[in-house]
């Protein structure tokens, strides 16, 4: 057995859709489970990567060992509904396979940036369809153990956005999924009408997709816009002026500025309708103390009664 080489200090921003993210020490790239779990066996501790587009990676980079899932892009089918896929298949590849055979199920994957690894961990959706009701086994690296578990869909115990993966700890190899036979002409149009709508509200320049889960029944964008946040912006990114729940980089932008606009945008949205927003994107990597501040005020849930020496200093005007 030929140990899976390092890349050696490989800058992050190519691999986050945000394009913010400073050196990664080692990443690796598995391209079979057997070799993800020869890797993972023989390292204390990862961080894991799919596509990266829910994940803000801080501008001084990720320490230590990454493995990136991207290469891990295999298709099989199991039966005439069933279909296997390797962790790092990006969704518009899944949406195609299963688009392929006539299945129905998969067609908001078309649109979402992510693999399938990301969708497990965050059940991702779309369309009124989410990753949820099509996944029937996940397969499993457990750090803990260091063994590969099989996982049912209950055991994932999805939610909004969120299921029982944890960070780091909890590897997807791989994801069989259960489609519906459907009608190929109607699985395209809404394939094609995903893709129409997405070019239409969704912005072009780098970003990490919706920043704030929505607070049901409202929606984090239509919350944001009514107060005039398309216009705000901080150092080198902004909320974009197409969608208000998106921050876009301008091009200089770091995670610092997405996590300062963030918490304006949490703050602003409890200041006038008492809501407190939760991040859907995920931070990772080599944190300063700054952001370590920001990114715990963006995870309370409570903000009534808030201490305002806790609150970073440009914003307490608002408190
Ligand atoms: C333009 C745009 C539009 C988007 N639209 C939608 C949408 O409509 N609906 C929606 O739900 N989301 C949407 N997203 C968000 C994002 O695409 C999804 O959350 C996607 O599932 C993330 O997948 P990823 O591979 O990019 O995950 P990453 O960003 O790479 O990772 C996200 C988290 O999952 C973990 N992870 C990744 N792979 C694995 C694995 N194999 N095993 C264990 N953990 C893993 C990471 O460690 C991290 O914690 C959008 C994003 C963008 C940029």
């Amino acid at each position: 057995m030929i140990a899976l080489r390092a890349q050696e200090s490989l800058s992050a921003a190519p691999y986050s859709t945000y394009r913010i993210g400073g050196p990664i020490d080692r990443a690796y790239f598995p391209c079979s489970m057997n070799e993800a779990v020869d890797l993972l066996k023989g390292l204390d501790a990862v961080t894991v990567l799919g596509w990266g587009s829910n994940s803000l990676i801080a501008s001084r980079g990720i320490r230590g060992d990454v493995l990136i899932t991207r290469k891990m892009d295999w298709v099989e089918s199991v039966s005439s509904t069933g279909l296997i896929f390797g962790a790092g298949v990006h969704l518009a590849k899944s949406a195609a396979a299963a688009q392929k055979v006539s299945l129905h199920g998969a067609e908001y994957m078309i649109g979402i940036p992510g693999t399938m690894g990301g969708a497990v961990r965050m059940n991702a959706g779309a369309l009124g369809q989410e990753t949820a009701q099509v996944v029937q086994r996940v397969w499993v690296f457990e750090r803990e153990s260091k063994t590969v578990q099989v996982w049912s869909a209950n055991e994932c115990q999805f939610q909004y956005r969120h299921s029982a993966l944890e960070p780091n700890k909890h590897i997807v190899l791989q994801v069989e999924c259960e489609f519906a036979p459907g009608n190929l002409a109607e699985i395209t149009q809404m394939m094609e009408g995903s893709i129409a709508f997405r070019k239409a509200h969704h912005p072009t320049e780098p970003n990490g997709g919706s920043v704030f889960k929505n607070p049901k029944p409202e929606t984090a964008g239509a919350l944001l816009d009514e107060m005039g946040a398309k216009s705000w912006t901080e150092g080198g990114v902004r909320v974009s002026p197409m969608h208000a729940n998106f921050i876009v980089n301008t091009g200089e932008g770091t995670s610092t500025d997405v996590l300062r606009l963030m918490v304006r945008m949490k703050a602003s949205v409890f200041e006038r309708h008492g809501l407190t927003l939760q991040p859907e994107n995920i931070l990772m990597g080599d944190i300063t103390e700054e952001e370590a501040r920001l990114w715990s005020y963006l995870q309370r849930r409570d903000l009534s009664g808030i201490d305002v020496s806790e609150v970073p200093e440009f914003l307490r005007g608002l408190f």
